[in-house]
């Protein structure tokens, strides 16, 4: 028969040498890997067999052998589940599947020691084989077709391909044990790490010394149907590691039954670390949906809101049928129930936990909070708990403050919650426009996620208080009254603007929408503000920067009438030098924004005259 040789993908080269040359001392969890892998292809083929049960004629009921031979030194991993054909050994074992592998690849630094640490935190999937053996055997045959294939490697960067004339159904993984990896040809040491990393597995696992009986030595049964007291947190978190493809800890565990109109079971973790595909369209998804303890979907938007994508686990209904469709999911009111209730319990939980454990809260806000604030814009259902729920830094000291508590600290006249919002949290911190705030003790809130633009025009406001951004519109201040704390430092006397406010208009003509005396400076002599109406000047950057073709509105330049240069200027506003003041105090005002000058030739020009005297 005739056999192909193919390259490794330069990527799992990477991973492979890595695993071949690997010191790591744990690696007993290429078994695990091995394992997580069967019971996905037989859940997976269950699925399948639900509209073609033909493809499950034979009978035998789905489980996962694991063989130890001594003599031949191997151990052998086999499952009665989907199979793969060709086109999948050479996809799947050949090239990154989209699994922890790809976030693995990108911590690598190349430095061997610590990347064999990572191997720890990732697991690696398929190719945890190659810590322990030196050459691995793949036999397999996809469901619903005749032909085998047997897929081989010794890791080094090929692997060979030929078909196979095996009389089975799933696939058989072959190790041929490395010299250094002996130990695990000790039967009693494979059922360890069996109970110890796979026990949560819904397929009986089989282990059979070569010639021997096989003995089932896990529970078989699926642990989200088991009884909270019975579940170790050990148990809980292997199962967490293998349905969500995740190596960290749960940050939070649920587990509950709802039983009444709607019967099902949920079993959801949330991680302690942010999944590194979170905000990638491709990202896998989170949260399995079966039907009386039969997979169904890992595809499917209705269990889980994408707000909530951050969300791992399973979601076991006892009232879809079992035969329904994927594409009879959308829409079905069943499962547009269950996923309110599901809603609601996460919310509800999360709020208990900001209580009882506030600290741990701010670290999961601080990891998920931008996700969930997706919810703002989206749900309005849930609005209210979600502003609730929310954190956000502020002016007042670098800590994360909630809405309540803001509101709480107002100021005698304060009547909205002011933000600024756009750029890094140090960048938002030093913008002039806050000056006037802070010189009157005004908290700010500050948000730098690209969401916030999204959430507070649809949202609107919090409690009767509307959020106002302190780079649109006027600034108010004066109806807000001072924090007695903060002593007014000597203002010099603010002077009349007028005349330099008229010499500056006409100089400036279209390229401002106004200039205008300040409230909000006190260090900065210009800034540049929004119209009320007018849409905030991060937003509009950002949808320029999607591709948006949003014509540029122009803003209002304010001047600062206690800083000493604008008091001088405004002494001489009829000098001839007036033009060109205007033009580069409305350019050093876009820079401060962060924006590009429309024409640096002519400012250079300008500072250089007037540095030049
Ligand atoms: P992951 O399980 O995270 O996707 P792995 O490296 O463990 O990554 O496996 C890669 C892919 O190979 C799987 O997604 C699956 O498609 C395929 N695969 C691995 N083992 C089996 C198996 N025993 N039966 C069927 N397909 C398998
Ligand atoms: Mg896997």
């Amino acid at each position: 028969m005739s056999e192909d040789t193919l390259q490794f993908q330069a990527e799992v080269g990477r991973i492979l040498h890595l695993m071949v040359h690997s010191v790591y001392s744990n690696k007993e969890i290429f078994l695990r890997e091995l394992i997580s892998n069967a019971s996905d292809a037989c859940d997976r083929l269950r699925y399948a067999a639900l509209s073609q049960p033909d493809l499950t004629a034979d009978g035998g009921a789905f489980e996962i052998t694991v063989t130890v031979d001594k003599d031949t030194a191997t151990v052998a991993v086999a499952d009665n589940g989907i199979g793969m054909n060709r086109e999948d050994l050479v996809e799947n074992l050949g090239t990154i599947a989209r699994s922890g592998t790809g976030a693995f690849l990108e911590q690598l630094s190349g430095d061997a020691r610590k990347d064999v640490a990572l191997i720890g935190q990732f697991g690696v999937g398929f190719y945890a084989a190659f810590m322990v053996a030196d050459l691995v055997e793949v036999t397999s045959r996809k469901a619903g077709e005749s032909q085998a294939w047997t897929w081989k490697s010794d890791g080094k960067g090929s692997f060979t391909i030929a078909e196979s004339d095996a009389d089975i159904r799933g696939t058989r993984i072959v190790l041929h044990m490395r010299d250094d990896a002996k130990e695990f040809l000790e039967s009693s040491r494979l059922r360890h790490i069996i109970q110890t990393y796979s026990d949560h597995i819904a397929v009986p696992i089989r282990l059979a010394e070569a010639g021997k009986d096989a003995e089932t030595v896990n529970s078989a049964s699926a642990l989200w149907t088991r009884s909270r007291n019975e579940i170790t947190e050990e148990q809980y978190t292997e199962f967490y590691h293998h349905v969500g493809h995740a190596f960290d800890k749960p940050w939070m565990t649920l587990h509950w039954r709802a039983e009444g109109r709607i019967e099902y079971t949920g079993l959801l973790f949330i991680p302690t670390s942010r999944p590194f595909d979170l905000f990638r369209p491709e990202r896998r998804p989170g949260v399995k949906l079966y039907v009386k303890r039969v997979f169904i979907t890992d595809e499917c938007e209705e269990v889980v809101p994408g707000w909530l994508r951050f969300l791992r686990g399973v979601v076991d209904s006892e009232d879809l049928p079992l035969n329904i469709s994927r594409e009879m999911l959308q829409h079905n009111p069943v499962l547009t129930q269950i996923k309110a209730a599901v809603v609601r319990r996460v919310l509800g939980d999360l709020e208990k936990r900001a209580e009882s454990d506030a600290e741990g809260y701010l670290g999961f806000w601080d990891t998920f909070g931008q996700v969930l604030k997706e919810g703002l814009y989206e749900e309005p259902a849930h609005r209210d708990t979600l502003l609730k729920l929310a954190r956000f830094r502020s002016t007042r000291d670098g800590e994360w403050t909630s809405l309540a508590d803001y509101v709480a600290r107002m100021r005698p006249g304060q009547e909205a919650i002011h933000y600024i919002s756009g750029g890094e949290i140090d960048a938002l911190r030093r913008s002039p426009h806050l000056e006037g705030f802070a010189a009157k003790g005004v908290e700010v809130l500050l948000l730098p996620d690209a969401i916030d633009d999204f959430w507070i025009p649809s949202v609107g406001a919090y409690e009767g208080k509307s959020f106002r951004s302190v780079t649109r519109g006027a600034a108010d201040l004066d109806k807000i009254e001072a924090d007695p704390e903060k002593t007014p430092e000597e203002k010099p006397e603010a002077s009349d603007l007028g005349a330099l406010i008229a010499a500056f208009k006409t100089q400036l003509g279209d390229s401002v929408k106004d200039v205008r005396s300040s409230d909000r400076l006190t260090e900065s002599p210009v800034c540049l503000v929004a119209d009320e109406g007018g849409m905030d000047i991060h937003m509009e950057r950002m949808l320029k920067m999607h591709g948006q073709n949003v014509p540029p509105t122009p803003r209002i330049l304010e001047l600062n009438p206690r800083h000493s240069l604008i008091r001088k200027l405004a002494g001489e506003a009829d000098s001839p030098r007036t033009a060109d003041m205007a033009h580069l105090l409305l350019d050093q005002a876009r820079i401060i924004e962060g924006e590009p000058l429309p024409d640096p030739a002519a400012f250079s020009r300008r500072l250089s005259a007037l540095l030049a005297g």
